[in-house]
């Protein structure tokens, strides 16, 4: 069904990508070679039978092709969505060597539309065992974590220090990339095996470290929502917001409806964003919607842009302005913001990851005239539980080091998803998760 047109969907914050329609979804699952020893699979992090799914599609059994996908992954319809499928399974499809690769993401998220408009099923759980798990954020490794020890049957308290569940999935992805329906269809799910949410409850501030003590694990999915700053003049005059706050005033407060709902944002006709990632992308795609003018400032060359193909090429189609190869030096203003002045970028020699390193041309700066600045420049790991568990083990970033079995240097604690890789991927913190539950539910067992 493509994409809705530039002209409507910047109107509101509605879904850009219409998904396929049953038609398209046989034709393309029937493109698939059903290979023997399939690629796509071994590109997936949570290892979904891709083969098996496509085939029961490609014979019309949407149900079923869902249901194969749920034994690996409890969240299809957000993966579906959000997955960056182009890097992961379908980079490795055979198909892609000669013409366009099997849209796996597209159909995992057709089959998981077709579920959630059937009714979803709640996933059967074991007997209960008597051991109790405190899982620490509800983001897509609490709440994967959450899934499997509920299976289990362990009994779940899962802590979420903002009004709503999801962690970024709420408050850092627009709906107009992943409704909030779809969120929630996902989430309840979870729920209904009868995990405790516990709502307003920052561990650490709200709830102590201490009174987890009674739980027999611990599991940390607390993410990665600390938001680096540029450190330059400027910074705190108002109107200059991180990606994070601005993102979290819209998805989560509802700041484009104020003062329908009490949060505003600062005045915006011209917005200059920060930063070449998805963040970045989400962050001027939102602020085109709020009406604003936008001009997205990147250091490296457009080559070098680390957000999805797909996100740069919608962010272009709706207006969004690209000044590569320059860096912000100073945000010009009295008291509220008035501009940025920034410095040209070349490309000098290459880092460890092989991306060039960008240096700045002496002299060679320009002004943009702004009222709203965003700075999309990365986040790290939320230090405020973190910082209080005696002895944990942390990497550089404030990252807790893990096994790749999600153990700590903890014994009762583990942890998966951003927390201990910084910001990562969607699919990234729910394989982590899955492995974090597995060695969970090893260790309750021999108990
Ligand atoms: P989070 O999703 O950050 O969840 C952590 C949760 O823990 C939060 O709800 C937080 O409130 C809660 N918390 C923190 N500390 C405490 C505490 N002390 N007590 C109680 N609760 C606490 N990835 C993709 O794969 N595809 C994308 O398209 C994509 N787009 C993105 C866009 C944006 C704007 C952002 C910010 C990230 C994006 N990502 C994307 C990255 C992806 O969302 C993250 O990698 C993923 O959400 C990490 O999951 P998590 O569960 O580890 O952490
Ligand atoms: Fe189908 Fe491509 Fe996977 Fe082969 S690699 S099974 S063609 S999706």
């Amino acid at each position: 069904m493509g994409d809705r047109s530039v002209g409507d969907r910047l109107k509101d914050f509605e879904e850009v990508d219409c998904g396929l329609t049953p038609q398209e979804a046989i034709e393309e699952a029937g493109r698939c070679l059903q290979c023997k020893k399939p690629g796509c699979v071994d590109g997936c992090p949570v290892n979904i039978d891709i083969p098996a799914f496509i085939a029961l599609i490609a014979q019309g059994k949407f149900l079923e092709a869902a249901a194969s996908i749920r034994q690996q992954n409890l969240l299809p319809a957000i993966c579906g969505r959000v997955c960056p499928q182009e890097t992961q399974c379908e980079a490795l499809c055979i198909l892609g060597k000669k013409e366009a690769p099997i849209r796996i993401g597209q159909l995992e998220r057709f089959a998981a539309d077709q579920e959630r408009a059937k009714g979803l099923t709640i996933p059967a759980r074991k007997a209960l065992t008597g051991k109790r798990v405190a899982v620490i954020g509800s983001g897509p490794a609490g709440i994967v974590a959450a899934g499997e020890l509920a299976k289990c049957g362990h009994s779940v308290v899962m802590y979420e220090s903002l009004h709503a569940p999801g962690g970024v999935l709420t408050y850092g992805i627009p709906s107009f990339r992943l409704p909030k329906d779809v969120v929630k269809a996902e989430i309840d799910l979870i729920l209904a095996m009868g995990v405790d949410l516990r709502l307003n409850h920052l561990v650490g501030r709200t709830v102590s470290y201490e009174e987890l003590d009674s739980f027999d694990a611990i599991f940390l999915g607390t993410g990665a929502g600390l938001p680096y700053f540029m450190g330059i003049p400027g910074e705190n005059l108002s109107g200059v917001y991180s990606a994070n706050e601005f993102l979290t005033r819209v998805n989560l407060m509802h700041a484009e409806r104020f003062p329908e709902y009490d949060t505003p944002v600062a005045r915006m006709n011209r917005v200059v964003v920060v930063g070449g990632g998805n963040v970045a992308m989400d962050a001027a795609r939102t602020a085109r919607r709020m009406g604003a003018e936008v001009t997205l400032v990147y250091r490296r060359r457009e080559e070098d842009l680390p957000a999805r193909a797909a996100e740069v090429f919608h962010a272009k189609e709706e207006g969004v302005m690209f000044i590569t190869c320059a860096n912000p030096v100073r945000i010009l203003g009295d008291q509220s913001v008035s501009g940025i002045e920034c410095i040209r970028m070349q490309m000098c020699n290459l880092d460890e990851s092989g991306r060039p390193i960008p240096e700045p041309i002496d002299n060679d700066t320009f002004t943009l005239a702004c009222d709203v600045v965003i700075q999309a420049i990365g986040q790290g790991p939320n230090p405020v539980l973190v910082s209080q568990i005696p002895g944990i083990e942390k990497g550089r970033a404030g990252n807790v080091v893990t096994g790749e079995d999600g153990r700590t240097s903890h014994p009762k604690i583990f942890a998966a998803g951003d927390v201990t890789t910084g910001a990562a991927t969607v699919i990234m913190a729910m394989g982590g998760a899955k492995q974090a539950a597995r060695s969970i539910n090893r260790m309750l067992a021999s108990q």
